[in-house]
């Protein structure tokens, strides 16, 4: 889930602090990792949210999603030009859809966040499967980037710079600034905000006990969102497609840590030359 406004509290978790926060991001990881095996035609966004619920709840978490005022579910699930905070239906998934899956888990106070998207391929139509899964491709490829930069930047406002970067070099794809990533940690949204793109605030210093949700959110076409008359879906108003990637990372005395990835983010950040470190 992405953060709109600001809030105020001390950011640097202690060492015991850290450890708390991994089980709930291997639970966050366990619900990404069964929408996954689940997320085919035919399906509906509703039922991908009772998968996902059944895996936290089967780790000893609780869906934090519904622990933000108003919201009953456990997943945020943004189909097609539904860009972020799309409440989950009934509507099957159908091949050609791009879909967005955002979860969360709470363990003992403690939270995780994370999200991945799926393009479900249309044979009849490759060229548009294509150009959804290259959105798709660049949007996580953005996230590694800016999880990579975690390992080695002064501030947080790095994170924007190489998130940014690595879009505009790839693709004339837009980069949303309405919705952005977050510190978390007793709470689901803290500081420090964690923005996509370069803003004129260096942000805090980068050093153990940070932890923060890299949420990189694109759109193949403009950057402006409406809010739909359930207050809670975004939409992009040019009805473009969107992507979006996340993961909870840990900063510790060692190196970062993916909390919320199975292999700590070995997996998307050792082509960058960054090797996750387990939290001790
Ligand atoms: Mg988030």
């Amino acid at each position: 889930m992405a953060r709109r406004g600001l809030l105020r509290r001390s950011i640097y978790k202690s060492p015991a602090q850290l450890r708390l926060m991994i089980e709930p991001g291997r639970a966050t990881a366990a619900a990404l990792r069964a929408m996954r095996a689940a997320v085919h035609p035919g399906v509906t966004t509703l039922e991908l949210d009772a998968i996902a619920e059944n895996a936290i709840r089967s780790f000893g978490g609780a869906p934090n999603f519904m622990l933000e005022p108003g919201y009953r579910h456990t997943i945020c699930a943004n189909v097609n030009e539904h860009v972020v905070h799309a409440i989950p239906n009934e509507r099957p998934l159908v091949a050609g859809d791009i879909v967005a899956l955002d979860a969360g888990a709470e363990i003992d106070g403690w939270h995780g966040d994370a999200a991945f998207t799926a393009v479900l391929p249309d044979h009849a139509d490759l060229e548009r499967t294509a150009a959804l899964q290259k959105l798709s491709d660049v949007t996580e490829q953005a996230m590694w980037r800016g999880i990579a930069r975690l390992a080695t930047a002064s501030h947080v406002g790095e994170i924007g710079a190489a998130v940014s970067g690595y879009v505009r070099a790839q693709s004339d794809f837009g980069v949303l600034e309405d919705y952005i990533g977050h510190g978390i940690g007793r709470s689901m949204h803290e500081d420090p905000p964690v923005f996509n793109v370069p803003t004129p605030r260096r942000g805090p210093e980068v050093k153990p006990g940070l932890v923060v949700a890299i949420e990189p959110i694109i759109s193949a076409g403009g950057i402006d969102t409406t809010i739909e008359d359930d207050n809670w879906t975004v939409t992009m108003a040019d009805g473009s497609m969107s992507a979006q990637w996340e993961h909870t990372v840990a900063v510790h005395e060692r190196g970062i840590w993916v909390l919320t990835a199975d292999d700590g983010g070995a997996s998307g950040l050792e082509p960058l030359g960054v090797r996750p470190v387990p939290i001790p």
